[in-house]
């Protein structure tokens, strides 16, 4: 147990983050069990602990991300065929922490109420949950940012911590993963808005992935 002596805390409306340094080995993130699915605000889990979501669009390796990093090969399904039956699913990694899989954007074939639905319960969920503590958007190294994923950021703006997770990356070279990444971070103005890589075959990038879910599950 550490002590609470000098520790640095940031405020966002509601929300309290942990900005000292995190030993991310506190984090069971291979315990992660599936825990409950929403379609409605009033399905969500309590509004309590920690949680950090995942967003983007349908196939930019937003299950697969997750499965890498709670090292498990089908917690999150993956699939190739988007459509299927869309939920907010939480993933319990302990009894005050959660990882939050959003439904995917950009799947053509959904209707305009959902779209609609989806619209309003997720606009609610991310600027109003207080567990919600970081929100990490997926992207597709080879697409970068597109218009759903900006229209994502700018509704955030500073009201919750927010990382990109470019995956993927073992599609592109050495040098064209690190061009991508850069014109990334270029797009983002927030101070607490920050960028990464991921392969899940190769695992490179798993451990910034690991610590930044670290840091805004780590709470006092
Ligand atoms: P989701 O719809 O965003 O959940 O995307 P999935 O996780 O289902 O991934 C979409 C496709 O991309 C699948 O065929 C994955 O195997 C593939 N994929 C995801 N991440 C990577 C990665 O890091 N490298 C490679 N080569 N393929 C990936």
């Amino acid at each position: 147990m550490v002590g609470n002596f000098g520790r640095k805390c940031i405020s966002y409306p509601g929300r309290t983050f942990n900005t000292n340094p995190i030993d991310i080995m506190s984090i069971s993130f291979k315990q992660a069990k599936f825990a409950t699915s929403a379609f409605e605000l009033s399905q969500l889990l309590p509004d309590e602990g920690a949680e950090v979501a995942f967003a983007g669009r349908s196939n930019s390796g937003k299950s697969s991300a997750i499965n890498c990093l709670v090292r498990q090969k089908g917690l999150c399904k993956t699939s190739k065929t988007p459509g299927r039956t869309q939920l907010i699913n939480f993933f319990e990694l302990d009894q005050d922490r959660r990882l939050v899989d959003l439904p995917g954007y950009g799947f053509a074939k959904v209707s305009k109420q959902i779209r609609n639905h989806w619209d309003q319960v997720l606009t609610a969920f991310l600027l109003e949950r207080q567990a919600l503590k970081g929100l990490v958007i997926v992207v597709d190294i080879r697409r970068g940012i597109g218009d759903l994923d900006r229209g994502l950021i700018s509704m955030i703006g500073d009201s919750l911590p927010l990382h990109i997770l470019l995956t993927k990356a073992d599609k592109l070279s050495r040098s064209a993963t690190r061009k991508a990444r850069l014109a990334t971070e270029a797009q983002l103005s927030g101070p607490n808005q920050s960028v990464s890589t991921l392969s899940i075959l190769s695992r490179q990038g798993l451990e910034s992935l690991e610590q930044i879910c670290g840091k805004w599950l780590t709470f006092d």
